[in-house]
């Protein structure tokens, strides 16, 4: 460790989010996460990870508080401006993969780079490039239908992945997937993490959790806890 922090990626300060209805469903957090992080943001049911998950992966905007990501102060930004900051700066992982079942795995990877500008031939190589980080290279060519649980999991991280986000953000990534994926799909991220990548994996699960280095436990919407056990990878 040199001692000097690294960059904050997520910056939360007294963020609240009020549903209509008058829920607090967010009741002040504050939250940072660094580069070349890992960490868990778990709760039981209602907790507040959802919500949390939208306004980290700034898909809405709090009530109160501020929100920066990649040192960018989201209040300062048009939806549109928004929208690109999202493209360029996180990377999504979820529960049910959310794969488009017409293309193949490479044209799925891809994806990820639709808003990069960069040409389509650099866009595929790229994506293969993911694919082979993923141990999918074989894959390639299948279509969704065509592969397994983990499998799937695996391109939608590559997808995740291949423009280089700073926050790779996972919604429940081992919810859907029987043990043996689960574990697979766990040990990639912590590969990845392992390669740079910071990652916050939002879930209920408390065995997921106590396994990664840094976990944020929330409750009725506020920190409960917030532990590091292992040392952040240098
Ligand atoms: P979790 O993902 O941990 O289950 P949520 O973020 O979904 O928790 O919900 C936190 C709290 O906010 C719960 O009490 C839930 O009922 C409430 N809530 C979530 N979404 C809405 C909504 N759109 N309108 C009103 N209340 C909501």
């Amino acid at each position: 460790m040199t001692g000097i922090a690294r960059p904050p990626v997520v910056e939360l300060t007294g963020v609240v989010k009020r549903y209509a209805g008058g829920v607090r469903a967010l009741d002040g957090i504050d939250l940072t996460v660094r580069a070349g992080e890992l960490v868990g943001i778990v709760g039981p049911s209602g907790s507040g990870k959802s919500t949390l998950l939208h306004i980290v992966g700034t898909l809405d905007r709090p009530t109160t508080g501020t929100v920066k990501i990649a040192g960018h102060d989201i209040a300062a930004l048009s939806d549109r401006r928004l929208s690109a900051l999202r493209a360029r700066h996180i990377g999504f992982v979820f529960q049910a993969f959310h794969l488009a079942s017409g293309m193949t795995a490479v044209e799925n990877v891809a994806e990820g780079l639709l808003y990069s500008g960069l040409p389509r031939a650099r866009r595929r190589r790229l994506a293969d490039e993911a694919l082979g980080r993923v141990g999918l290279a074989d894959r390639r060519r299948h279509r969704p239908h065509e592969l397994s649980g983990g499998q799937k999991q695996r391109v939608a991280i590559a997808r995740a992945v291949v423009g280089q986000p700073d926050l790779l953000l996972a919604d429940e990534p081992t919810g859907a997937l029987d043990s043996t994926s689960g574990e697979t799909v766990m040990e990639l991220l912590h590969t990845l993490n392992a390669e740079g990548s910071t990652i916050a994996v939002i879930t209920h699960d408390t065995e997921v959790a106590d396994r990664l280095p840094r976990q944020v436990r929330i409750r009725d919407g506020r920190v409960v806890a917030d532990t590091t056990l292992g040392k952040v990878v240098a």
